[in-house]
């Protein structure tokens, strides 16, 4: 069954401090505060209103949920209980940092309904981290995810391609750990320098240079590539194209507001430029939910390979996986997939 998130931003509340690339403010755009009981339930009963018979979660993201007063805690969690017993809520997920999790905390949380802990881990390197001010360590980060994972609960894990100190042989190195550690989903934000940061001030200084897009894009994806070979769903690429993100707000890094689609369209892109050869004429089956994806944005996939001189046409099949594509050719068919038939190498980026 499909679920709706209804989303409580509590931008920078508990955090201990500023991170050196963070302004929640203008990442979520929208202000830190924490809700009220009766905001919490109304906001529920609105988005119950027209969920049909989609199962509802409730989602608090952007602060450190675990650095707040347990109090506060609480008062966030104990509206939710009765939407819980009544079975319209069938879950709960909170966002923190690596260094307020440890087996108690989980506990606690999961006696009160939250079933995914996302922990913004951002990279598996030590140096990086301290270069990006965070506060936490790799080993910190590994501790999260097995006290989560001890208890039963959902771990999600955000990575940070490009931070300062960060290669990308780090940034892969970083997705191969939060892989082997357990990780039940990614999400993974290159690294935008945002106006007002920390590092926007390193950036002006000329002491940060970050991933130009078409790297930042290049790495993604072969993270992405290396993520589905390990079948770790990646349920985001890009920060979200919120209110506050844009030109202004953003000084340098790989954005883009469908930067997701813009990455996966790739591997779609090199599947087709390795197995169809200038003058052939195809048609490309893929799964019903992979068309765009295989079209590219604005047609771009199928604008490249008639530059190649490949006259492509796409149709659906949903037979296919989803990182499969058949590939019809003068009376000859063959099924291909991003997931065995693409080699990359770090050092294309
Ligand atoms: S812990 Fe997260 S939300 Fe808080 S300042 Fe750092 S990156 Fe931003």
């Amino acid at each position: 069954m499909k679920t709706v998130t209804v989303p409580f931003f509590i931008s920078h509340q508990g955090c201990p401090h500023t991170c050196a690339f963070c302004d929640q403010r203008t990442i979520s755009g929208a202000r830190g505060e924490i809700p009220t009981a009766t905001q919490i339930r109304e906001k529920i009963n609105l988005w119950q209103s027209t969920a049909g018979d989609r199962q509802l979660e409730v989602a608090f993201f952007g602060g450190t949920f675990t650095a707040l007063p347990e109090e506060i805690q609480s008062r966030l969690l104990a509206p939710l209980q009765h939407f819980i017993q009544d079975g319209s809520l069938g879950s709960v997920r909170i966002s923190t940092r690596p260094d307020y999790i440890d087996d108690e905390r989980v506990m606690w949380l999961a006696e009160r309904g939250v079933r995914t802990i996302e922990l913004g881990v951002q990279s598996f390197d030590d140096a990086v981290l301290t270069a990006s001010g965070r506060g936490h360590s790799a080993a910190d980060s590994l501790g999260a995810i097995r006290s989560i994972k001890k208890c039963g609960l959902d771990v999600g894990v955000q990575l940070m391609p490009g931070l300062p100190g960060d290669s990308p042989a780090l940034s892969l190195c970083s997705l191969e750990q939060a892989i082997f550690s357990g990780a039940d989903f990614l999400r993974i934000y290159p690294t935008v320098v945002l106006r007002g940061t920390e590092l926007a001030r390193q950036f002006v200084a000329g002491e940060f240079t970050p991933l130009s897009f078409d790297r930042g894009i290049t790495l993604c994806k072969l993270l992405l590539q290396r993520a589905m070979q390990a079948g770790i769903p990646v349920i985001r690429i890009g920060l979200q194209a919120d209110a506050g993100l844009d030109s202004e707000s953003i000084l340098a890094g790989c954005w883009h507001p469908a930067l997701g689609q813009l990455v996966r369209s790739l591997l779609y892109a090199d599947l087709v430029d390795r197995f169809t050869s200038p003058g052939q004429q195809v048609i490309l089956y893929c799964h019903p939910a992979r068309v765009s994806d295989t079209l590219g944005m604005k047609r771009k996939n199928l604008h490249h390979q008639a530059e190649r001189g490949v006259q492509m046409q796409v149709a659906e099949d949903a037979s296919l996986a989803l990182d499969e594509l058949k590939v019809q050719s003068e009376g000859t068919k063959a099924i291909y997939s991003i997931i065995k038939d693409l080699h990359y190498s770090i050092y294309e980026v």
